[in-house]
């Protein structure tokens, strides 16, 4: 591996290493770019088939961040940090994982400021405590302790001012009665993205693995609940991809009953191609990055003394980037998602 061609090629920015022997820790933070202030992003630990591996891993993912802090207009560039997980971490005692993570909390330090860590796969919020009992340098405090809490609710907001934007700009609605919205995967964010949906009049339909789980919010907020291989070909007004990644690909599109794809989940798009083969058919792609920023929104306004109302406002401004996002699409015939890393690249060169 080519480690300065990679960084070359996305844009890079600084990598930066950190072992400690006595809690073997490994990690590798990812510094995309700092052009529009510190950067930010979570902490995943996770086992890498290779070092090369988790320096692709970082590298992309705080690539991804900053185009994501961009387009949210924060004043934030992207980072990204994993660790290398020992072999035995599964059974680490508390005390023995918390050494490993004062020890990466030290690490961050180090760099003094410039990368915030977070929560991301692997870590949870009593990780982030005990790397905050080290460094000042971390975000996603628990509500109790006057944190941001659970970012969920908020990327759900997002995603419900995203499809407000496209419901009004491009389907000429004046409000979301009876739109029809498909939402594949109902858990921390489809749930409570139902329920927005739900209490402004939308007609729904929800889906997951979890059976049980469709059921019952299927019930609550009551939307029809079908199959999870029937839930993306349903014939509707906006398709919701909250599940997992990749679930638009290029064998799909064809088949899609949908006329706007609007959703959290994260690289929602498996290739170019299906993005392409998208705006070929007509249907609008509201960037994962671009409508999924909610949760992020919320958690980098610790930085400046958590306010709710601000996050919130700060939030429902994701109306006008997915508009903006949806004019400059049509104006100049490019796809969304091509649209969005211009419009992040534009903010981040401006500095
Ligand atoms: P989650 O795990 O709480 O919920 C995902 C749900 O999807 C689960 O209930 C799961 O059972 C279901 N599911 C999985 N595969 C499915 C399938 N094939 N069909 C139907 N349902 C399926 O995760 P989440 O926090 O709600 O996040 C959802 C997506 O949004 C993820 O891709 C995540 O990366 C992305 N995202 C989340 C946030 C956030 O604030 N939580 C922020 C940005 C992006």
């Amino acid at each position: 591996m080519d480690i300065f061609d990679t960084l070359k090629q996305l844009g890079y920015g600084e990598l930066h290493f950190g072992r400690d022997e006595a809690t073997g820790l490994r990690a590798i933070v990812g510094l995309h770019s700092t052009r529009l202030g510190p950067a930010i992003g979570g902490s995943r630990i996770r086992m890498y088939a290779s070092e090369a591996e988790a320096i692709d891993d970082v590298t992309r993912l705080a690539q991804a961040m900053s185009y994501k802090a961009a387009i949210a207009g924060l004043a934030h560039g992207g980072g990204k940090a994993v660790l290398l997980a020992p072999p035995e971490l599964a059974h680490f005692d508390s005390e023995r994982r918390a050494a490993l993570f004062r020890s990466f909390g030290r690490f961050v330090d180090g760099l003094g400021g410039r990368y915030i860590t977070t929560e991301d796969s692997g870590t949870s919020p009593a990780d982030m405590d005990v790397i905050r009992s080290v460094t000042k340098h971390v975000l996603g405090a628990s509500a109790a302790n006057g944190g941001s809490g659970d970012p969920s609710p908020f990327t759900a907001l997002g995603v419900r001012r995203g499809i407000e934007a496209i419901a009004h700009k491009l389907l000429g609605r004046k409000d979301l009665s009876g739109l029809h919205v498909a939402v594949q995967g109902v858990g921390h964010v489809g749930e409570p993205l139902v329920k927005e949906l739900a209490d402004l009049g939308a007609k729904l339909t929800v889906s997951d693995v979890d059976q049980a789980r469709a059921e019952r919010v299927g019930k609550t907020y009551k939307a029809e609940v079908v199959a999870p291989d029937a839930i993306l070909t349903v014939d509707c007004d906006v398709l919701s991809p909250c599940a997992l990644g990749g679930a638009i690909t290029e064998e799909l599109v064809p088949q899609l009953r949908t006329k706007v794809v609007a959703g959290a989940a994260n690289n929602q798009l498996r290739t170019a191609e299906a993005g392409r083969l998208l705006m070929g058919r007509g249907i609008f792609y509201a960037p994962d990055y671009a409508i999924n920023g909610g949760g992020l929104i919320n958690v980098a306004d610790e930085f400046a003394g958590y306010s709710l109302e601000r996050a919130t406002q700060k939030t429902l401004a994701i109306y006008d980037t997915i508009a903006e996002i949806l004019e400059r699409s049509r104006r100049d015939k490019k796809p969304p998602e091509t649209v969005a890393d211009k419009m992040a690249e534009e903010r981040i060169a401006a500095g």
